[in-house]
Parts: structure tokens; C-alpha cells; sequence
């Protein structure tokens, strides 16, 4: 846990946030700034700064693309389409350095994404 550390701070419930589901590794919660009509941000309680920071042993991806695929269907995304984003990297447009998969739905989105 990273105490200056946004996301950490909402895992462990200092910070607030709507959160829509939750596991024993993984909470998701809504982007505060959406950029499609659903907009969630699948992150792992543990923290990891980027996606160039997962070990190598470690099922982070398993735990998150499992979770991001139950709350999709949960919510009957997978008939409507959506999209998962991992930005690595303030280059990429990674803002904030706490490992979060963007799950987006509800709009068409176009290829390549810019
Ligand atoms: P990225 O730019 O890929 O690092 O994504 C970070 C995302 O976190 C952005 O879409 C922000 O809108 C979102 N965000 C930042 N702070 C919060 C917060 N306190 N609650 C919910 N989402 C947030
Ligand atoms: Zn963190």
C-alpha cells in the first residue's frame, strides 16, 4: 500500500468512490472522469504501478480480466460490445501510477484508438 497513492487510498476506503464490485484482489469502481457512458477502472488492492511493474509469477491478470469480464456481463455489456485499455506509462497517457484496467462501454469506438 502506497499512502500517497490515489487508488490505494480508495481500496482501503479513505478516499471516496462509487464502488460496483469487489473481491478478495480485485475492486472496481467508476472513472470520475468518464469517457463512455459506462466508464469503471478494474484495479488490483495490491499496489502495483504499472503494467511494467506485474511480476512474472503473479495472476494480477488473471484476477483483473476475470473480474472486468464478470462485472461486463453482469451489466450486459457483451451484447453492446466494450472495451478494456491498459495505459502504460505517462507517454501512453497513464496518469495515475496505480495498475487499473479502463473497462468502457455504451458508445461506438473507433480503431486505432489515438
Ligand atoms: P490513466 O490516465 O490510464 O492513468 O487513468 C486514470 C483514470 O483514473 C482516469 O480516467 C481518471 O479520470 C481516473 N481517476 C482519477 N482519480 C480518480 C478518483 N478519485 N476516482 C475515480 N477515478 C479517478
Ligand atoms: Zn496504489
Amino acid at each position: 500500500m502506497d499512502s500517497s497513492c490515489i487508488f490505494c487510498r480508495i481500496i482501503r476506503g479513505e478516499s471516496e468512490a462509487e464502488r460496483v464490485y469487489e473481491d478478495e484482489k480485485v475492486l472496481v469502481i467508476r472513472d470520475i472522469n468518464p469517457q463512455a457512458p459506462t466508464h469503471l477502472l478494474v484495479l488490483p488492492k495490491k499496489h502495483v504501478a504499472s503494467a511494467d511493474h506485474v511480476g512474472e509469477d503473479s495472476g494480477i491478470w488473471s484476477d483483473l480480466m476475470k473480474a472486468a469480464a464478470k462485472v461486463a456481463r453482469d451489466m450486459g455489456l457483451p451484447e453492446q460490445g466494450y472495451r478494456l485499455v491498459v495505459n502504460c506509462g505517462r507517454r501512453a497517457g497513464q496518469t495515475v501510477p496505480h495498475l487499473h484496467v479502463h473497462l468502457l462501454a455504451g458508445r461506438p469506438f473507433r480503431w486505432p484508438p489515438g
